[in-house]
C-alpha cells in the first residue's frame, strides 16, 4: 500500500448530467474539509433544483428513448463489469477520497472500495438470471405470463457514512434491472460518487443513464422525490429525511426504498464464548466511528456475566487505535464533523445527568485536533434514556442487563427500529431461537456486521421499507406484470 498524505490543494469535481460533466446552473462552490484534519480536501458544484430538473430529462430521455432498458441483461453486464474492473484499478485513489471527505481510516476506506468492487460484479452476473413466471395449469384455455420490467427513473440519494458502498448496494442494481438513475450524494462527501462518473463514463455506460447531481438533500433530494417524472426514490439516511420521503409520495405515489436508521442489539448470554463476544461487541460499536445503520449501539448482557463481560469489553475498548485516517495502523478515525460530534458527546452527558456510569470514553481524544471520540461504555442506564432509544450514530455502547432469555427478547425487540441484531451464545437452539424472535432486518450469530452482496439487506419496524442487493436488489427495482393469453376460440358472452 502507497503512503497516503493531505492534497496540496483541494480536488476538484464537477456534476455529471446527460454524459456530460458540468458545473451546473450555479456558481457557487461546496467544500469540504477533512474531519481529521481541518483541510480543505475537495470541491463541488452546489447543484439547485435547474440542475435536478436536467438530470431528470436527461434520466427519462434515457429510459424512454435510450439503448439502456432495451439491450440485453448480458449487454448490461458486459458494460456493469467493466465498471467493475475500474474502480479496482483504482481502489487506493477512490479510497483515499473516500477517506478524506469522511473521517474514515485509509485501510478500511480502500476495503470498502474492494467490497464495492465485488457488488458490482455480483449485480452484473444478476443481471442475466433474472425472470418472469409462466402458469401453465391455469386450464386448458388460459396461459399466463409473468412479467418483470424495469420500474423507470430512479433517485437515489444517499448519506456521509458510506458514500461509495452504500451507492454500490443499490446504482448495479438498478442499472442491473434497466432503469436509469440519477444521484444525489451527501452534499459533504460527493467526491468519490463524481469519481465514479469518470469510471462509468469510460466503461460505455450510455448518456443520461446514471446522473448525479450535488447540493442539498432539502433542494436537489426534495426535487427527486416530488418530481412525477421519477418512478421510484431510494433514501439511505435518518428517519426524518425518510419521513419526508414519504410525506412527498403521498402526493404522487411513488415507490420509495428506505434504509433508515437502527438501535441495533447485541445479545450476550451467558454461555457465549465471551472473548470472542468481548472482541465483536467492540468491534460492532467501533467499526466507522459508530456511524454505521447496522452497529450495535445496545448490549444486553446476562445479568450473571454483566460486570465481568462489560470490564473484558472495556479492555478492549480502551486498546482500539483511534488515530490520523491516513495512518494505515488506525483502526477508527474522526467523526462526520463537529456538530456531529457534540451531538454524541451530548447524548453521554445527558446519560450522565440521568444516573448512568462512564465505563470507558466518555470524551474526545486528547491528543489531536479534529472530531475524535473515544470509543464509550456507558453502565447503570436507566430504560428510557435517550442513550437506549435514539440512534446515536456514534462510538457510544449502553448496558443493558436481563435474567432470562424471554427478557432479553423483549428488551432487544423494545424500540421503534428493526434493523440489526447479534446473538452470542453457543447454545444453536437458543440462537436459532432467538434468530427467529428479534425483530431485525439482519442478524447475526457469534459475529457481527459480516456481509455480501448474495444476501439481501433492509429494516424492519421504522428502520425502512423494501430489501437491498442479493437477487432482491434487482427485483425491488422492477414492476411486476401478468397477462392472461387466450388460447381457445371464445365462447361468446353476448349470444
Ligand atoms: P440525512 O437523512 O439528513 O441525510 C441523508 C441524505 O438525505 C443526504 O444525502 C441528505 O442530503 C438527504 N436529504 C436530507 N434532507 C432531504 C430532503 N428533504 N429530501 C431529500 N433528501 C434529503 O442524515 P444526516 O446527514 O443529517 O444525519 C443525521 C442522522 O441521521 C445521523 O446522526 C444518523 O443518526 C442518521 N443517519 C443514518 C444513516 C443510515 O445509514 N441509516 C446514514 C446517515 C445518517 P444532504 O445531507 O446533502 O443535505
Amino acid at each position: 500500500m502507497s503512503h497516503f498524505s493531505l492534497p496540496a490543494e483541494p480536488r476538484r469535481f464537477q456534476m455529471y448530467i446527460g454524459g456530460r460533466f458540468t458545473d451546473g446552473a450555479s456558481d457557487q462552490l461546496t467544500t469540504r474539509h477533512s474531519p481529521g484534519h481541518g483541510a480543505a480536501v475537495a470541491q463541488w458544484p452546489s447543484g439547485v433544483g435547474e440542475d435536478a430538473e436536467a438530470a431528470i430529462a436527461a434520466a427519462r430521455e434515457a429510459f424512454d428513448s435510450g439503448p439502456w432498458p432495451g439491450m440485453s441483461a448480458g449487454e448490461r453486464a458486459v458494460v456493469l463489469f467493466k465498471v467493475a474492473d475500474r474502480i479496482e484499478r483504482r481502489a487506493e485513489e477512490l479510497g483515499l477520497i473516500e477517506c478524506l471527505e469522511t473521517g474514515k481510516p485509509i485501510t478500511q476506506a480502500i476495503g470498502e472500495i474492494r467490497g464495492a468492487v465485488d457488488v458490482w460484479r455480483f449485480a452484473a452476473g444478476a443481471a442475466r438470471v433474472m425472470k418472469g413466471e409462466a402458469y401453465n395449469n391455469l386450464g386448458e384455455r388460459v396461459l399466463a405470463i409473468v412479467l418483470r420490467e424495469p420500474i423507470g427513473v430512479v433517485g437515489v440519494i444517499t448519506p456521509w457514512n458510506f458514500p461509495f458502498f452504500i451507492l454500490a448496494e443499490r446504482l448495479p442494481f438498478i442499472l442491473a434491472a434497466g432503469c436509469t438513475a440519477i444521484v444525489k450524494p451527501s452534499e459533504a462527501t460527493s467526491g468519490s460518487t463524481l469519481k465514479l462518473c469518470e469510471l462509468m463514463h469510460e466503461a460505455g455506460v450510455p448518456p443520461g443513464v446514471v446522473n448525479v447531481v450535488t447540493g442539498k438533500g432539502s433542494v436537489v433530494g426534495q426535487r427527486l422525490l416530488d418530481s412525477d417524472r421519477v418512478d421510484m426514490v431510494s433514501v439511505t439516511g435518518s428517519t426524518t429525511t425518510g419521513r419526508k420521503a414519504i410525506e412527498a409520495s403521498a402526493a404522487n405515489v411513488k415507490k420509495l426504498g428506505l434504509e433508515l436508521g437502527g438501535k441495533n442489539p447485541h445479545i450476550v448470554f451467558a454461555d457465549a464464548d465471551l472473548d470472542d463476544a468481548a472482541d465483536g461487541v467492540a468491534f460492532g460499536m467501533a467499526f466507522n466511528a459508530g456511524q454505521c445503520c447496522v452497529g450495535g449501539s445496545r448490549l444486553v448482557v446476562e445479568r450473571s456475566i454483566a460486570e465481568a463481560f462489560t470490564e473484558k469489553l472495556a479492555q478492549k475498548m480502551r486498546r482500539i487505535r483511534v488515530g490520523d485516517p491516513l495512518d494505515v495502523q488506525t483502526q477508527v478515525g474522526a467523526l462526520f464533523d463537529e456538530a456531529h460530534m457534540h451531538k454524541v458527546l451530548g447524548y453521554v452527558q445527558e446519560g450522565v445527568r440521568m444516573g448512568a456510569r462512564i465505563v470507558c470514553g466518555g470524551a474526545r481524544t486528547e491528543d489531536r485536533a479534529g472530531y475524535f471520540v473515544q470509543p464509550t461504555l456507558m453502565a447503570n442506564v436507566r430504560p428510557g434514556t435517550p442513550l437506549l432509544r435514539e440512534e446515536i450514530f456514534g462510538p457510544v455502547l449502553a448496558v443493558v442487563p436481563f435474567d432470562t432469555y424471554e427478557e432479553a427478547i423483549a428488551i432487544a425487540n423494545d424500540s421503534e427500529f428493526g434493523l440489526s441484531a447479534s446473538i452470542w451464545t453457543k447454545d444453536i437452539t437458543k440462537a436459532l431461537r432467538a434468530t427467529r424472535e428479534v425483530e431485525a432486518g439482519r442478524v447475526w450469530v457469534n459475529t457481527t456486521l459480516d456481509n455480501g452482496p448474495e444476501t439481501p439487506l433492509g429494516g424492519m419496524k421504522q428502520s425502512g421499507l423494501g430489501r437491498e442487493a442479493g437477487l432482491s436488489g434487482i427485483e425491488e427495482y422492477t414492476e411486476v406484470k401478468t397477462a392472461h393469453i387466450n388460447l381457445q376460440p371464445r365462447t361468446h358472452w353476448i349470444a
